[in-house]
């Protein structure tokens, strides 16, 4: 019935296209006008073959272990692991247990550095694997 009506009323009178844009004006800023078309020139960027390798975790870096246990990647089966730590008594570890033997006058101290982390040599070893990963020897 009404659809004759709603035809007529709900549509909007077509609004006229916008004035299509004519050519851009001239560049105001003429510190950087657009080159001519023909002379375009090709971006340098040309894309390279470069290979970058991000270092890999190849193997066992100096250093990287720490005294306690240590998240690093096994050499032998490649996994990323964190190792399992032994302690063994160094060198310095007699050292410093026969230094307290003397200060003290006694044996007293003598089992402290035995007992003290920071006086013994850290061996890294896989969980994984068991393998040897690498020695820490505190400083
Ligand atoms: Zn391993």
């Amino acid at each position: 019935m009404d659809a004759t009506m709603e035809n007529k009323m709900g549509l909007p009178p077509p609004y006229e296209q916008a004035h299509p844009n004519p050519a851009p004006p001239p560049s105001y800023f003429g510190s950087n006008p657009p080159p001519p078309p023909g002379m375009v020139i090709p971006p340098a960027t040309a894309p390279r073959t470069t290979v970058i390798t991000s270092p890999p975790s190849s193997g066992l870096a100096p250093g990287k272990l720490g005294p306690g246990p240590t998240g690093t990647t096994c050499v032998t089966c490649n996994k990323s692991i964190v190792t399992r730590v032994d302690y063994v008594p160094n060198n310095r570890t007699h050292i410093i247990s026969a230094a307290l033997c003397v200060l003290a006058g006694c044996c007293c101290g003598c089992f402290v550095p035995y007992c003290m982390r920071s006086c013994k040599t850290a061996n890294h070893y896989c969980p994984n694997c068991q393998a040897f990963v690498g020695t820490y020897i505190p400083s």
